[in-house]
């Protein structure tokens, strides 16, 4: 895959001239209030002088891309709840005319900078779903992670929300952390459970570089204890009627996130802020996660031109996380029969094809093929 030079933003634009076909927004703000021991997001401590001028930097980088309309906006981070007030509202304000009718607009917050007046200005300007780091509901887990909160906290600002009309909300959940068993996560699940949210993001402990718990030498689960963790995870929320639709995401009927289902259906997207992605036409981009770069206007890090076949083995790699999979004369329409037939006698010939369903117009993974997702994509791709 041709990868280009870093550039500024300002001296590219013809290539990022809109099209009214990109319908996901995503828009990244880096302050915390506290930094996580296993994060390697693009965040910073919150500063009040510096988030106003990286919002302003940001309003420039939004209108760069002369967005008209969307269908999904997506606010995360970094913790965008860690704004104040008026720079939430002018945020709001900012990017509130891009989402179409009926569009679905979330927020990222953490439950020790929400307030009911924050909760109330989100109402107000149209966001429509939450999504709440909870991460874990015991204390202890809690403070070697380096949050900040309880889930008593969690458990009142939920119901705040509620009250005010979100009937929309997603929960996180972080499992093989330090010092978790199976019997913490059947609680934590069971507590986050009570609280009937739409929609679960349950992700494992996964080690990276320059994080706390790199550098502490924290070791990752083993195979074994993974797939027995997951494999609960799977079984007490099918039964409690929650469908996994993609291989960490579960929802009730009709609660998919419409903006991540972007990602995963390989369907271009704006990213905006420090350290976003974006992907629009055949260009996919990540912006720099340095500050003072971002702040002087030199946002893209680095620019990726896709061939056909890049992209079709992207298709490969998001379409293959999804329970579902993807729609055989969707694949066909955008690459071709013969490629298709190709990749399936690969797999074939691989032995591959023994974690693949392949029925009516439709190709995905079975239980086991997801759980050995990223092992079976270097052997696909
Ligand atoms: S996990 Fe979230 S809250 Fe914690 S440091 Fe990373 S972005 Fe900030």
């Amino acid at each position: 895959m041709k990868k280009l030079k870093p550039r500024c933003l300002k001296a590219k634009t013809k290539s990022q001239k809109t099209t009214n076909k990109i319908n996901s927004l995503y828009i990244h703000i880096p302050f915390c209030e506290h930094l996580c021991h296993y994060c390697d997001f693009a965040k910073l401590f919150y500063d009040e002088n510096l988030a106003n001028k990286y919002l302003d930097v940001l309003f420039s980088e939004i209108d760069s891309y002369q967005i008209k309309k969307v269908k999904t906006i997506y606010i995360g981070g970094g913790t965008p709840s860690s704004l104040n007030i008026s720079q939430l509202e002018k945020l709001l304000k900012k990017v509130t005319p891009f989402l179409s009718a009926g569009g679905e607009f979330s927020f990222e917050l953490n439950v020790e900078n929400i307030t009911l007046e924050k909760l109330k200005l989100l109402k107000f300007y149209g966001v429509n779903r939450l999504s709440i780091g909870v991460q874990s509901t015991n204390l202890e887990i809690l403070k070697s992670l380096n949050r900040q909160h309880s889930f008593v906290e969690v458990e009142k600002n939920y119901y705040l929300a509620r009250e005010l009309g979100f009937n929309n909300i997603s929960l996180d959940l972080i499992y093989g952390t330090p010092k978790q068993n199976i019997e913490i996560l059947e609680k934590d699940l069971e507590n986050l459970l009570k609280l009937n949210p739409e929609h679960l993001s349950i992700y494992e402990l996964s080690i990276h570089p320059n994080t706390v718990f790199y550098l502490n030498n924290i070791k990752p689960l083993d195979e074994d204890e993974s797939r027995k963790q997951y494999n609960l995870i799977l079984k007490i929320l099918r039964n409690r009627g929650y469908k996994r639709y993609e291989i960490a995401n579960f929802a009730k009927p009709n609660y998919q996130s419409k903006h991540n289902l972007t990602y995963w259906q390989n369907k271009n997207y704006y990213g905006v802020g420090l350290g976003a992605h974006g992907y629009i036409k055949n260009l996919r981009y990540q912006n720099t996660k340095s500050l003072t770069k971002y702040l002087k206007g030199e946002i893209i890090y680095e620019k990726e031109i896709l061939s056909l076949e890049d992209e079709e083995k992207y298709f490969w790699i998001t379409n293959l996380r999804l329970e579902e999979g993807f729609k055989i004369d969707e694949y066909i329409s955008r690459y071709g029969k013969k490629r298709f037939q190709r990749r399936i006698d690969q797999l074939k010939q691989t032995g591959l094809f023994k974690y693949m369903i392949k029925s009516n117009n439709q190709v995905r993974l079975n239980d086991d093929g997801l759980m050995l997702l990223d092992y079976l994509l270097i052997e696909i791709i």
